[in-house]
């Protein structure tokens, strides 16, 4: 076994920690309060390198492993949670069209989001189909050389800021989950519109719904097989899932790190709060649940650089990574005090943004239907 990162992977990390303390961090509760997407930053993270990891050299990328891609994460999550949204969809997209798309759908777009200049959200869960994907009912009728396009897509992620979407929708209604693909359909495609939710949290990620009327677009922007779009692109979800657990314990580490040294400062009945077991231990309990969930997520990560299985592994720091995250966050504002509830402070915020995905991209129960068809079997996951 071997625990550590290699120096060009330290390296890495270390701009990343510094660029997210000195640019990142101090402007992050800024775009929550303005409720923007910073694009510059998009632009700023595809300089450093951060938005092609996981797209080929020869089209603007690094071909970076991921387990490169999880430091991204982590570190992108101690300044601002929301730009971590930039590492792990251009991550899964970019696996996406690498893998499965055609050359004319490459070359179009991997480069635009390797430089950060186009943004592209994925676009699954709708009304009434979230945990349920394969129950989605936008239809994909061919017609000719096109495919039209009709439904609903809720709860999407950069639905405002996006320049283009993967969408996935039923190809073949009486197949089921084997009857859906996914297409890429430009944002200003006519037919398309998105529409914006005032959310909780993750303000400047601008979540939203997609509604689609008579949308006609190339039959050569289907991406992978036909029918087949599910199975392939799903298994990209193994990733976000490793990446979001690092988003979140990011931003967890980053709030203990301010309340230790709070603690350390703060005086109460003549001696510093750090003093005090009752405040101590909560702060050690976070920072071994958070540690924890981190390796489990490296782990996963090392998995899929190897080729190895890994989809319990992932569902396992989906679930657990943004759980242990928020409440660490949680007790890291009650350890603060009352300035910690205002907005002067990052707490408030860092809670309400990674609670978004104590729900995004699979809640609990979903990753825990994962594990469970794993390690007891699928019979008995719909008795
Ligand atoms: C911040 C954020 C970002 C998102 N970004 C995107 C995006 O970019 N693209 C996209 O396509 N979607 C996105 N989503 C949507 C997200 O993927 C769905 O909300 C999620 O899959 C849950 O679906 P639902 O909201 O319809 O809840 P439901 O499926 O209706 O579930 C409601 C509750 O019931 C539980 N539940 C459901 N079925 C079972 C079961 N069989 N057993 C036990 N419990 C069950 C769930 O765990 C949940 O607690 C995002 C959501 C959020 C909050």
């Amino acid at each position: 076994m071997n625990f550590s990162f290699t120096e060009e992977q330290e390296y890495f990390r270390k701009i990343l920690k510094e660029f997210a303390k000195d640019e990142l961090l101090p402007q992050y509760t800024k775009w929550d309060r303005e409720g923007i997407t910073p694009k510059h930053l998009w632009r700023k993270l595809g300089q450093l390198g951060v938005n092609g990891l996981r797209i080929p050299a020869e089209y603007g990328g690094s071909s970076a492993d991921c387990l490169t891609t999880g430091i991204a994460a982590e570190e992108i999550g101690r300044g601002d949670f929301n730009l971590t949204y930039a590492v792990m969809l251009n991550a899964l997209i970019g696996e996406i069209i690498t893998k499965h798309a055609n050359e004319n759908i490459r070359a179009e777009w991997l480069p635009k989001i390797a430089s950060g200049e186009a943004i592209i959200g994925i676009a699954i869960t709708e009304p009434s189909a979230g945990t349920d994907a394969g129950g989605i009912q936008t239809t994909a009728k061919r017609s000719g050389d096109t495919y039209v396009l009709n439904g609903e897509k809720s709860g999407i992620s950069v639905a405002t800021a996006a320049d283009a979407f993967i969408i996935f929708a039923k190809t073949n209604p009486q197949l089921g989950n084997r009857g859906i693909s996914a297409f890429i359909v430009s944002k200003d495609t006519p037919g398309l519109e998105c529409t914006s939710y005032e959310d909780m949290g993750n303000v400047s990620i601008g979540r939203g719904s997609l509604y689609l009327q008579d949308v006609e677009i190339h039959a050569d922007h289907l991406i992978g097989q036909e029918n087949e779009g599910f199975a392939q692109v799903m298994n990209g979800f193994d990733l976000s899932r490793l990446l979001i657990g690092l988003q979140c314990a990011g931003a967890a580490f980053q709030s203990l790190d301010e309340t230790i040294e709070h603690v350390k400062i703060r005086k109460s009945f003549g001696k510093p709060l750090a003093v005090y077991q009752g405040v101590s231990f909560p702060i050690v309990t976070h920072y071994t649940q958070l540690e924890m969930v981190k390796w489990q997520a490296y782990r996963g990560l090392w998995l899929r650089d190897h080729g190895q299985k890994h989809s319990k592994e992932s569902a396992s720091v989906k679930w657990l990574g943004p759980k242990y995250s928020q409440e660490a966050i949680h007790e890291c504002l009650l350890l603060n005090g009352h300035y910690a509830y205002t907005k002067e402070m990052p707490l408030e915020q860092r809670l309400r943004d990674v609670i978004g995905l104590e729900i995004g991209d699979g809640t609990a129960q979903a990753n825990q239907m994962v594990i469970a068809k794993d390690i007891i079997g699928r019979d008995f996951r719909s008795y």
